[in-house]
C-alpha cells in the first residue's frame, strides 16, 4: 500500500460546487466548501469548547449538528468523540473516519442540499466565538527541512551532511503550545558575547515561519512507520510560529541543540486542514543537488517523491505597535512556498519512528522554517536582517533588526491550482509582550 492510496480525489474537492453559505463562495475566502477544517470554540451561546467546522464565515456546531441528527451516517465512536470539548479523541481516529466527516458535511453544506434552514440553525458566526487550541498536543517535534534556510544561517556557509541524508529535528515543548493571537512574552536570556555572559530580557527576539501537522492514529513503541504508509499518518496541517529567541540559541545549542531558545511558546492557528483538503496541491518534492549521494531507502518511496510536497504559498505580515495603533495593515516580509523544502512531511514520520519511537495522536510536528530561495523567500528575522545586520525598513518608515515589544507577526497561506477551489489555513498571528520585572517579587 503506498501513503494517498487510501485517499483520492473526489467529489469533496469538484470546485463547481458552491455553498449556500454566500461567503464560502467569495473569490478570497478561505474557508470554501472544498476546505471544511476542524477547530474548537467557545461563544456565549455554546457556552462550554466544542468542535466545529470553518464553511465561509461561519462555523458548523458539530454536536449540534449531531443533535439535530445530521450527522447520522458516521460511526458512532466519531460521534462521540465529536461531543468532546477538544479534537484528541476525533483525530485519534484517524484520516479515514475525517474523510467520512467530511464527505457528510459537504452533503450538508453544499448549496442544492434540501434542508437549509435545518442545517443553518447549526451554524455560529466566526466572528462571535473565541478559537482555542484545537487540542493539546502531548508532544513537539520540530524539524529543520528547508536548505536555504540552513545555509543563510550555516556557519561555515555550507549545508552539513547530516542535513542531506535526514530530516535534522529535537524534541521541542508541547506545554507551551498555544492559539493564535496569544502574547509572547519577551523572555529573560542567558547570553554570551566578548565582555562575557550576563543575563536579562532578550535582544534578539525572532519567528520562524513553519507548516505544522498533527499525528492521527500513531504506532506502538518498537513498530516503524514505513516511508510509504507515513503520508496516512498526517491528520491535518496547521500555521505554526516557532518564536525562537536568537541570543541564548546561539550560546546554549551546543552540544544538545536548542532548549530555551524555543521552549517560551509556539503559536499554531486554530484550524486543521486536512490531508484530504490538500490532496490537489500535492507536488513533487524539490530535487536533490546532483553531487548529493541518493537517500537511503528508508526515506524514499516513489509516490512520496513525485506528489509529497505541497504547493502552498505563505505569507509573513509585521505590524509594529504604531501601525496597530493607526490601524495600519503592516508591512508584508515574506512570500515563501511549502515546495521549497528538502523533505516531507511523510520522510519526517518515517525517519522519527524508524528507532521504533511511539508517535501518538495529537502529536505536533514542526516542518522547520519555509524559506526558499530568493529573498523574499526568507522566513524568520535571523535570515531577513542577516542576524541582525542589515534592518528591514517598515512601510510605516520603523526599521527592524530583531522584534520589538508591541510587534505583532501575521502568518497566511493558500493553496491554489487551475481547476481546483483556492483554500486557505486563516491566521497565526501573535504580539510581542515586554519582559516581565527582574528580580522576580
Ligand atoms: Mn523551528
Amino acid at each position: 500500500m503506498t501513503g494517498n492510496s487510501t485517499m483520492t480525489l473526489n467529489r469533496t474537492h469538484d470546485a463547481a460546487r458552491k455553498s449556500f453559505v454566500a461567503t464560502a463562495n467569495e473569490q478570497d475566502c478561505d474557508f470554501p466548501l472544498q476546505n471544511l477544517p476542524l477547530g474548537v470554540f467557545q461563544g456565549e451561546r455554546s457556552g462550554h469548547a466544542r468542535c466545529g467546522i470553518r464553511i465561509g464565515d461561519q462555523i458548523l456546531d458539530l454536536p449540534v449538528a449531531d443533535e439535530a441528527g445530521l450527522l447520522g451516517r458516521l460511526p458512532e465512536a466519531a460521534r462521540q468523540a465529536l461531543r468532546a470539548p477538544s479534537l484528541m479523541d476525533f483525530v485519534a481516529l484517524g484520516s479515514r473516519v475525517a474523510s467520512e466527516l467530511r464527505a457528510v458535511v459537504f452533503d450538508l453544506l453544499v448549496s442544492d442540499q434540501p434542508e437549509p434552514s435545518k442545517v443553518g440553525g447549526c451554524l455560529v458566526a466566526a466572528g462571535d466565538v473565541e478559537m482555542l487550541l484545537p487540542l493539546q498536543p502531548r508532544n513537539f517535534t520540530d524539524f529543520l527541512t528547508s536548505r536555504f534556510h540552513k545555509l543563510r544561517l550555516s556557519a561555515n556557509g555550507a549545508i552539513d551532511p547530516n542535513f542531506r541524508s535526514l530530516p535534522l529535528a529535537y524534541h521541542s515543548r508541547a506545554s507551551s503550545v498555544r492559539v493564535s493571537g496569544t502574547e509572547v512574552r519577551r523572555p529573560h536570556v542567558q547570553r554570551a558575547d566578548k565582555d562575557g555572559v550576563d543575563f536579562g530580557p532578550s535582544r534578539e527576539v525572532d519567528f520562524e515561519l513553519e507548516l505544522g501537522a498533527f499525528i492521527g492514529s500513531g504506532n506502538p513503541l518498537g513498530q516503524p512507520i514505513p516511508v510509504g504508509r507515513a503520508a496516512e499518518q498526517v491528520f491535518g496541517y496547521c500555521l505554526l510560529n516557532d518564536w525562537s529567541i536568537r541570543d541564548i540559541q546561539r550560546w546554549e545549542s551546543l552540544p544538545l541543540g536548542p532548549f530555551l531558545a524555543k521552549s517560551l511558546m509556539t503559536s499554531i492557528s486554530p484550524w486543521i486542514v486536512s490531508r484530504e483538503a490538500l490532496l490537489p496541491f500535492r507536488t513533487s518534492v524539490l530535487p536533490k543537488p546532483a553531487d548529493e549521494a541518493p537517500l537511503l531507502p528508508y526515506l524514499v518511496s516513489s509516490e512520496d517523491q513525485s506528489s509529497g510536497s505541497i504547493d502552498l504559498r505563505f505569507e509573513v505580515w509585521l505590524r509594529s505597535a504604531r501601525e496597530r495603533s493607526v490601524g495600519g495593515k503592516g508591512t508584508r516580509i515574506t512570500i515563501t512556498n511549502f515546495k521549497h523544502m528538502s523533505w516531507t512531511f511523510a520522510q519526517m514520520i518515517a525517519h522519527h519512528a524508524s528507532n521504533g519511537c511511539n508517535l501518538l495522536s495529537g502529536d505536533l510536528l514542526g516542518s522547520g522554517t519555509i524559506s526558499g530561495p530568493d529573498a523574499d523567500s526568507r522566513a524568520c528575522m535571523a535570515e531577513i536582517t542577516e542576524r541582525g545586520e542589515v534592518p528591514v525598513s517598515l512601510g510605516s518608515g520603523e526599521e527592524r533588526r530583531w522584534l520589538e515589544d508591541g510587534d505583532e507577526v501575521t502568518f497566511t497561506a493558500r493553496a491554489s491550482k487551475e481547476g481546483f477551489a483556492s483554500i486557505g489555513f486563516g491566521e497565526c498571528s501573535g504580539v510581542v509582550a515586554p519582559a516581565v520585572p527582574w528580580p522576580l517579587a
